[in-house]
């Protein structure tokens, strides 16, 4: 079994040849592919529907999302909050800046940063 990690909204390759499994694949609801860009999947809903697809051919894609606070990188399978966690969303807090001191200022502070970013 191969996983990969992919992001919600961001292009990746299947790397498996998906055959008749293709239109299967592009009718998910919130599941898109790019011409020369490749597949794109939303929400974490679109993406247990994917995995159900891909697990006949070895494949499981693990999501991964975005730190609001620092950009990192989160790791959805390694989070202590899974089983609780609405998994709707691609924003989240990593475990260094959900425990650090002034998490909520930094929070606010990101908040304000993006909305007023555009
Ligand atoms: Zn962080």
């Amino acid at each position: 079994m191969q996983v990969m990690k992919i992001k919600y909204g961001e292009p990746f390759r299947i790397p498996r040849r998906l055959g008749d499994l293709f239109k299967d694949v592009v009718r998910i609801d919130g599941v898109d592919y790019v011409r020369g860009a490749g597949f794109t999947v939303r929400d974490y809903y679109a993406l247990s529907n994917l995995n159900k697809i891909l697990i006949r051919l070895g494949l499981v894609l693990l999501p991964m999302v975005t730190c609001t606070i620092c950009g990192r990188d989160v790791d959805c399978e390694e989070c202590e909050y899974t089983d609780v966690c609405r998994k709707d969303v691609n924003l989240c807090l990593c475990r260094e800046c959900t425990y650090s001191e002034d998490v909520v200022d930094k929070y606010r502070l990101s908040v304000r940063k993006r909305v007023f970013k555009g």
